[in-house]
């Protein structure tokens, strides 16, 4: 099992569609009874939390019906493939709690894959086709209106074995021909229409160098890929519905009389407001410096959303509430921060930071004395404990949470005004100083020692709460408010403007001079705390002894809208 679910959550959880096929499946015997599914990134950049839903679901459904989950390498393409992307994706997968079987490459199948090729080139069924690809384009026609044979069509065997040969030996250029399945140019699905399923690419693979300079295409290779391994059910998104025909064209001429097959099963992808999830553009915020790299905070990766402050936990809550349907749509950001704050409401210690701080002098408290008051981790958690917090003469309040001339109700801190600070006094607001500026330098109050925990008056009613620091025993941190990435819902459907046009420019609001309590001196990367009254925030990598830096992972409350929670 994965280490993450909770067994509350797995028991309330109903059968999806695809679990109802698994064991429909299961119930006929289909398969003999076995259960193997695989999670297919192209190394080509970062995983994002879209992958998140299709590993949850491919790791999910291996554990629930005891079978094993894959991890393979679509590495098919080596012009834009990297190992960096393949250390990045084993890590985020183990970080949201999944063991995979085994690890392979797509590139493990190039010589049976070619062999395959070679079979159907022999049986008549692929050819060697010389003409550009704009024009094998033109030549598709339109699901109403058939396609044109090309040129080489019915050219011998012979010729085409020799070429294809000699194209993975390097002598023609790449474009100049490719190997094309000969299934069918009129028919109504457009994916049969004699395919390409081998092209030239020079470029050396990562794995495999310079052996091969002829590369299947993706659904030449994927199909067949879960066919060698034994994958029983074939899970993507559904882009590829209109591409199954073509995966069960190709496996059943692969398996003969066989009665092993892989089945493709399509799910809708996710999408999410405020964000774009394509590689492709995300890999170019990070070329272009909009952010700043893979796991920016802003970034919607998974490394990206760890930096963030984000729990794995809080991911797979998501991903149940969510579901998979055979519907496209676009999922509101809200709910997957609602989804974090619930968490992080459970699980993150409560402590104090000062935001922007202004001096709050308790007037009526001895220079040099000092109280460890007892602080609370976490009302929601009991076994959560306590941590002391000291309090002083001189403290640390946000600004504002001050007003000279306040309204009505403002409960917060005005002269003439009590207000409690959180763990500490009832105190009694007297006064400001300003500078010349008219600035407010510093503000004046005093405690009433009747009002700490424990003493006569400690739970006498007043209106406002306030956090606080002290200002000799408290450190000094940056911390990094973090937006939507985006100014728009949907920044993919801005096709005229560029992706820099589309950022939102407050995305990031970088704070310098907070002031953090002592007890965090101890807190280490990732650990995740909620501000009181503020929100929930974790420790950035960047941080070090002398300098914390915390992320906002999510304020305390939405701001943004109404949350559609469907759970
Ligand atoms: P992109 O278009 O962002 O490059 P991709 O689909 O090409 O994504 P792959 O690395 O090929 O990325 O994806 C691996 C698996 O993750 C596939 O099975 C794919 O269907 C699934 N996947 C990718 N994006 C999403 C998404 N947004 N929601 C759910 N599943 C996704
Ligand atoms: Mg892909």
């Amino acid at each position: 099992m994965s280490d993450i679910h909770t067994k509350e959550e797995e028991g309330k959880k109903s059968l999806n569609f695809i679990e109802t096929i698994v064991e429909n499946d299961l119930a006929e015997g289909k398969n003999d009874g076995c259960i193997q599914t695989r999670f297919p990134p192209e190394p080509n950049g970062y995983l994002h939390i879209g992958h998140a839903k299709a590993i949850c679901l491919d790791f999910g459904i291996a554990e629930r019906y005891n079978g094993i989950c894959n991890l393979r390498f679509d590495d098919t393409n080596p012009v834009k493939e990297d190992v960096e992307y393949i250390d990045s994706i084993k890590e985020d997968i183990e970080w949201l709690g999944f063991h995979w079987g085994n690890i392979y490459y797509a590139s493990d199948y190039f010589q049976q894959l070619w062999d395959f090729a070679i079979q159907l080139i022999q049986e008549g069924k692929a050819y060697v086709d010389e003409q550009p690809a704009e024009v094998i384009a033109q030549q598709k026609g339109t699901p109403t209106q058939p396609g044109t044979d090309s040129p080489y069509r019915n050219r011998p065997v012979e010729e085409s074995l020799d070429l294809f040969r000699r194209m993975n030996e390097g002598e023609f250029e790449e474009g100049s021909m490719v190997l094309r399945a000969k299934i069918d140019m009129a028919s109504p699905n457009m994916h049969f229409r004699d395919p390409i399923i081998y092209r030239i690419i020079k470029h050396p693979h990562h794995r495999t160098g310079t052996a091969w300079k002829a590369y299947p295409m993706y659904d030449f290779a994927h199909g067949q890929s879960d066919y060698f391994e034994g994958v029983t059910h074939s899970l993507c998104t559904l882009e590829f519905e209109v591409h199954r025909p073509l995966y069960d064209y190709f496996i059943n001429q692969l398996k003969g009389d066989g009665d092993y097959r892989p089945y493709q099963i399509e799910f809708n992808r996710l999408n999410l407001t405020y964000t774009v999830m394509s590689k492709r553009k995300l890999l170019q915020l990070v070329q272009e410096k909009l952010v700043n790299g893979w796991d920016d905070p802003r970034m919607p990766t998974i490394c990206g959303f760890r930096r963030r402050g984000y729990t794995p936990r809080s991911i797979h809550k998501f991903i149940n509430k969510i579901g998979y349907t055979k519907f496209d749509g676009i999922i509101d950001m809200a709910l997957l921060e609602h989804s974090v704050r619930e968490e992080l409401n459970q699980s993150a210690p409560r402590v104090s930071v000062v935001l922007n701080p202004v001096k709050l002098i308790i007037t009526n408290y001895p220079e040099d004395k000092f109280e460890m008051m007892t602080a609370i981790n976490n009302p929601e958690d009991p076994e959560a404990g306590t941590h002391e917090i000291a309090f002083s003469r001189e403290l640390f309040i946000e600004r504002d949470d001050f007003m000279e001339e306040a309204p009505k109700k403002f409960f917060r801190m005005t002269s003439g005004k009590e207000v409690r600070l959180k763990n500490a006094y009832i105190v009694k607001c007297t006064g400001c100083k300003k500078d010349e500026n008219g600035e407010i330098v510093e503000i004046y109050a005093e405690h009433d020692p009747m009002t700490r925990s424990g003493m006569p008056d400690s739970d006498r009613k007043v209106k406002g709460t306030l956090h606080w620091v002290s200002a000799n025993h408290s450190l000094e941190a940056e911390v990094r408010l973090y937006d939507r990435l985006f100014s728009m819902e949907n920044p993919s459907e801005e096709k005229d403007k560029s992706l820099a046009e589309l950022i939102n420019p407050d995305s990031l609001q970088v704070l310098t001079g907070c002031r953090a309590e002592a007890h965090l001196k101890e807190a280490k990367p990732l650990d995740n705390f909620q501000f009181q009254r503020l929100g929930y925030f974790n420790v950035d990598p960047d941080s070090t002894a002398d300098r914390l830096v915390f992320n906002r992972t999510v304020s305390l409350k939405d701001t943004w809208s109404k949350v559609k929670d469907k759970a």
